[in-house]
């Protein structure tokens, strides 16, 4: 088997091009699309078509430049076949487009989109206990397929987030606490290698690869069609909460809201958010303020009692506590980021927030330069409990100390100044590396960032070893490569 950048060599296409692009679609000038979509039980949109900017368009905008010169719908894995054998034998670029939310534009491409956003069915077999999901469902899908259950499995709170990529990187949400990491309730994932066999991967099959792709990140092993999860019962009460500070020093009611979250029972999960409130063209704010919003499985007077030492000396300037069932809390947790999707962020795991770390979070948040939008800022999400229970070696995912994991943002519009924008992107990494010496030496994998320093260090710890003999057991060629993907060799 020829690797892809052996393919795209004997296509002509040098590895200047490839990293700007403008070669491959001149190379690709002359590839035979009618074959590929007659090989195909889905469609093949190009350019042309009036669907095409529909499946295009990802999240990032910034990304927006690397556009496809068409688009594989699949239905099945074995179409995800036939366009892995497409573009070896064509020498054609190609990216894998699950719900296309990738930190860095991964799921963009300039030759083929890989795009499995057809298959997105899910479906609960009951007596197993089983909830299978296609490799194209968005979380937003979740609730409406499982609500009649009574089941949930772990998800992003952004609707639109593609359930494969968020599981193959780990998968936190506002249940982890609970029920752990979407791949810790994985049981079972179809994936379609670069040889194009079709594996089952589970605790008794390929288990080497199962491990890798509970955390390996996306792209790096295969092309997943199918996820199995053990899901978790949401009959219970469920009681919502968000707290809002303002005009008042953040950091120290930061620190006690770690304090009292870290010995909160794991029933409850929150995210506390330093930002600066309004948007810069209605002027600087004074300082950043503080909102704390979570969910807990039980009662609002547990979660009134459990945040009594916070609330009880620093009173919020507006607050809810309610308790709804859970299907409404999840509505009232999910967020959809910014609404052009120019943003970026970096990440860190973190221990207890100390004074020192909650000041320099402060300042670093008041010093964000701005932009047409108003979300950026630092986001604690509450760590422990079940996502802390498994061994880091037990999966690919290496996260197993924290006590948070924080990340900051920033985030602009498409008509904001460059210079404005550049100095927003200056400011992330400024803030994050002043970060540092608060934080633990790890990252989150499915915040891919391409600046960061030792990022597979960061990313994978002591399970990277493991990982690129996974990788050259199921993908010795790197066929499956990107700028952050899982080398073949150490
Ligand atoms: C607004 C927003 C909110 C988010 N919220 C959360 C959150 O609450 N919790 C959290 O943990 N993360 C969150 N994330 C991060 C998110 O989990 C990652 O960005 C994830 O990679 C997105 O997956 P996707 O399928 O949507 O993206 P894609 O861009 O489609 O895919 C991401 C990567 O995985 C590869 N890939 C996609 N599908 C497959 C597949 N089926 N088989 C093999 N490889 C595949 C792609 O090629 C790409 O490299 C959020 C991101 C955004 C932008």
């Amino acid at each position: 088997m020829i690797g892809r950048r052996s393919f795209l060599k004997a296509a002509g296409v040098s590895a200047a091009s490839l990293a700007t692009g403008s070669g491959i679609a001149h190379a690709i000038a002359d590839v035979d699309w009618g074959r590929l979509a007659s090989a195909l039980e889905g469609r093949l949109i190009r350019p042309q078509d009036s669907e095409y900017l529909q499946v295009v368009v990802a999240f990032f905008r910034q990304f927006d430049d690397r556009s496809p010169q068409a688009v594989a719908m699949c239905r099945s894995a074995s179409d995800v076949q036939a366009c892995l054998a497409f573009v070896q034998e064509a020498g054609v670029e190609y990216a894998i487009r699950g719900g296309g939310h990738s930190y860095q534009g991964y799921s963009n491409t300039s030759g083929l989109q890989i795009d499995l956003g057809e298959m997105n069915k899910i479906s609960y077999d009951d007596k197993a206990g089983v909830v299978s999901v296609g490799a194209g469902v968005r979380s937003g899908q979740l609730p409406a397929a499982l609500s009649p259950y009574g089941v949930m499995i772990p998800a992003p709170r952004c609707p639109a987030v593609g359930m494969s990529g968020f599981t193959l990187g780990g998968g936190l949400g506002f249940y982890g606490r609970k029920y752990g990491l979407a791949s810790d309730r994985l049981i079972e994932t179809e994936l379609v290698t670069a040889d194009r066999r079709i594996l089952t991967c589970d605790e008794a099959q390929n288990a080497d690869a199962f491990w890798a792709l509970r955390g390996g990140g996306g792209g790096n092993f295969g092309v997943n069609t199918e996820f199995k999860f053990k899901p978790f019962d949401v009959r219970g009460p469920s009681t919502i909460f968000q707290f809002l500070w303002k005009g008042k020093d953040p950091a120290p009611i930061l620190v006690a809201v770690q304090e009292a979250m870290s010995s909160a029972p794991h029933d409850l999960s929150s995210v506390a958010m330093l930002q600066v409130s309004e948007p810069l063209s209605t002027g600087k704010p004074e300082r950043p303020e503080l909102t704390l919003q979570g969910h807990y499985f039980g009662r609002k007077s547990h979660v009134r009692d459990i945040l009594q030492p916070v609330i009880g000396r620093w009173r919020p300037t507006r607050q809810t506590v309610a308790e709804v069932g859970f299907w409404q809390a999840n509505t009232f947790l999910a967020h959809s980021m910014a609404v052009t999707g120019l943003t970026a962020s970096k990440s860190s795991f973190l221990p207890a927030v100390s004074e020192a770390m909650a000041a320099q979070a402060v300042s670093a948040v008041s010093e964000w330069p701005g932009s047409s939008l108003p979300e950026a800022g630092y986001a604690f999400l509450l760590w422990g409990g079940a996502y802390n229970e498994p061994k880091p070696s037990d999966t690919a995912f290496v996260h197993r100390n924290a006590e948070s994991a924080g990340a900051w943002i920033t985030s602009w519009s498409s008509g904001d100044p460059r210079a404005l924008v550049k100095e927003g992107d200056g400011w992330l990494m400024r803030s994050w590396e002043a970060s540092q010496k608060y934080a633990l030496p790890q990252s989150y994998q499915n915040i891919a960032d391409t600046n960061m320093p030792n990022w597979l260090g960061r990313f994978y710890g002591k399970n990277l070893e493991r990982l690129v003999e996974v990788k050259r057991k199921y993908d010795p060629e790197k066929f499956f490569d990107f700028p952050m993907a899982i080398p073949t060799q150490r």
